[in-house]
């Protein structure tokens, strides 16, 4: 008898195993102790809206001082405008690498070549193209 429902528990939580995990958001996830905010996947910035292996780093925003995985996410999650780090102050670090939780300043994100300087995780280069969501820019 012992046995019978032994198994019957094995067989129920191998099921549940397979199932594959919901992309649920996190209400906050931290990396290394650094908290990001919005609708953060797991605990390397992914996001709801961006979850590609690539993926893997959270911008500081200028109007709050708050790390989120991405435009959109302080879009839905963020009570007020968001705000671009003027030229002056692309030495501030803003760029949370998601693998290792290094801080890299603007100017070093920007020049790393879509690699963490610190662990070598590759990040994603279409994040080149929203830029100007997050940085000044020249035009
Ligand atoms: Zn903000
Ligand atoms: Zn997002
Ligand atoms: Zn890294």
């Amino acid at each position: 008898m012992k046995t019978l429902l032994l198994f019957i528990l094995v067989l129920f939580s191998s099921q549940a195993m397979a199932q594959q995990a919901p992309l649920l958001p996190l209400v906050k996830s931290s990396i290394k102790g650094v908290n990001v905010y919005g609708k953060t996947v797991d605990n390397q910035t992914r996001c709801q809206h961006w979850h590609s292996d690539l993926d893997v780093i959270a911008i500081k925003f200028k109007c709050c001082e708050k790390y989120y995985p991405c435009f959109s996410c302080h879009e839905e999650e963020a009570d007020h405008k968001p705000q671009v780090w003027p030229k002056a102050e692309f030495d501030t670090k803003a760029i949370l690498c998601g693998v290792c939780g290094s801080e890299l300043t603007i100017a070093d994100y920007q020049a790393s070549g879509n690699t963490c300087p610190n662990c070598t995780a590759a990040f994603n280069p279409g994040c080149s193209k929203h830029y100007h969501l997050y940085f000044e820019t020249v035009d």
